[in-house]
């Protein structure tokens, strides 16, 4: 069966050229395609809005075939380096990159997301300031990941949930191996003063945290990625707490999303995965 695509002309956000507009992902396809192949869709929701199914993505007309390639590189690339990486050899995972394709990767994601966040004016419990301010960021990091701008400020740091991470049990009791390697989240947070907000993109195997407004560098201790060149490990690290809670947030969202599922819902959902076990692996 084949479903036409419509054909929707507009202002690429990132280009900012009105030209034909691709449906596309926030968050990577490569991340819903391994969901999809690797079992049951049961742990596949989006913490943010639970009672959406994700397994197909959520999809958005926001950026001409050009930028779309530009972003798709951006993803060839850290699937391959690091989620595919971390998946099938986490005991040794290692990471030397050179350049900025992983700063630029993560922010991307958190650019997209926030972006649709502006367009749709979804900022509940943030300040009018707040929410000022993120739309700054927001043109920022566009021109930055445009090629306009040479610099951007912003901490990135990158959050490896290998075994050796997850059998070290820094972390709360109640998160379990499945939120770690199964559960994809993507929100924005904001400390109550104000101090500190970040976008948290989380996937299988590994999440980062983009900094909108700047956060006590100091007092973290996990990795944060370069824009020059870095290596990466997958040991243990400890989570601040402003993290740990967000989270705990997510993990609780899923498994009250999981609970309040009818009868039918969860019919369809393994009637779903048995139709995709026939699927090819990655
Ligand atoms: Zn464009």
């Amino acid at each position: 069966m084949t479903i036409k695509q419509e054909i929707r002309t507009g202002k690429c956000a990132l280009c900012n050229t009105q030209k034909t507009l691709q449906n596309s992902h926030i968050m990577p396809k490569f991340v819903f395609k391994y969901l999809k192949n690797s079992g049951v869709t049961k742990n596949m929701r989006n913490a943010n809005k639970p009672d959406q199914r994700v397994q197909d993505g959520h999809k958005e007309y926001m950026l001409c075939k050009t930028c779309e390639l530009k972003f798709g590189e951006l993803e060839t690339l850290f699937a391959k380096k690091v989620f595919h990486a971390i998946r099938k050899n986490d005991n040794n995972f290692v990471l030397e990159y050179k350049g900025d394709w992983l700063y630029k990767f993560y922010l991307s994601i958190a650019w997209r997301y926030l972006y649709q966040c502006i367009m749709k004016n979804e900022f509940e419990d943030f300040h009018e300031n707040e929410i000022g301010d993120i739309k700054k960021k927001v043109e920022q990091w566009r021109a930055y990941l445009n090629g306009e701008e040479k610099e951007c400020e912003e901490m990135i740091t990158l959050l490896p949930f290998t075994t050796k991470y997850i059998n070290s049990k820094i972390y709360p009791d109640e998160l379990t191996k499945n939120y770690f390697s199964r559960t994809i989240e993507l929100n924005k947070t904001i400390e109550n003063n104000g101090s500190w907000g970040f976008v948290y993109v989380k996937m299988p195997f590994v999440a980062g945290c983009i900094n909108f407004k700047n956060s006590n560098v100091e007092d973290m201790e996990v990795p944060i990625i370069s824009k020059v060149s870095g290596i990466l490990f997958g040991e243990p690290f400890k989570v601040p707490e402003l993290i740990v809670q967000t989270m705990q947030f997510g993990f609780n969202s899923i498994n009250a999303a999981a609970e309040s599922m009818s009868e039918s819902q969860k019919n369809k959902i393994i009637k779903d995965a048995l139709k995709m076990k026939g699927k090819s692996k990655e």
